[in-house]
């Protein structure tokens, strides 16, 4: 079953944790620049961390001249570091900006949720990110809106009234 990150946009300060760890976890560098999830502000107030989507029909592999990229049984991309020539054209055609090229090794690398225990989530101070399936995602947006909708009832007396009779 697919798996992703989702992120609590009310929780994420844009500390910049899960990047520092990502780069260090992933290339032993403390070098934000090279995580593979990459936090973007989005104004007035948000900040969005953002990783590979593992998107069903991925325009990543597809477009790759080389073949080096594939899926694999938990829908993740793989990448052949012996196939991929740092071409530069899945970077180019992923719409969420999500794959890195390694300008050392002219290598190509993307998200792999760290095979399951994504180092970022557990480093997160504030729990702003959760590794679902799109199942649980739904599970848990269906009781956040009614959660909203319940406050926005108990706040409202006259409906509430009306309900109670
Ligand atoms: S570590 Fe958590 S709070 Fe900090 S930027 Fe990343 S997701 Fe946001």
């Amino acid at each position: 079953m697919r798996q992703y990150l989702k992120v609590d946009l009310d929780k994420c300060t844009g500390c910049r944790t899960c990047e520092v760890v990502c780069a260090e976890v992933k290339t032993k560098e403390c070098n934000p620049k090279k995580s593979l999830i990459r936090v973007t502000f989005v104004p007035p107030y948000f900040f969005l961390p953002i990783n590979c989507q593992f998107c069903d029909r991925p325009p990543c592999v597809s477009s790759c001249p080389e073949s080096a990229l594939e899926v694999d049984e938990k829908h993740r991309i793989r990448v052949d570091p012996k196939k991929c020539i740092g071409c530069s054209w899945c970077l180019n055609v992923c719409p969420f900006g999500a794959i890195v090229l390694d300008e050392e090794t002219n290598v190509v690398r993307i998200c792999d949720l760290c095979n399951g225990d994504p180092e970022c989530v557990k480093a997160c101070p504030t729990n702003a990110l959760e590794l679902v399936t799109s199942e649980l995602a739904s599970i848990k947006n269906r009781f956040s809106a009614a959660q909203k909708l319940l406050a926005g009832l108990i706040s409202s007396s006259g409906i509430l009234k009306e309900v109670k009779g």
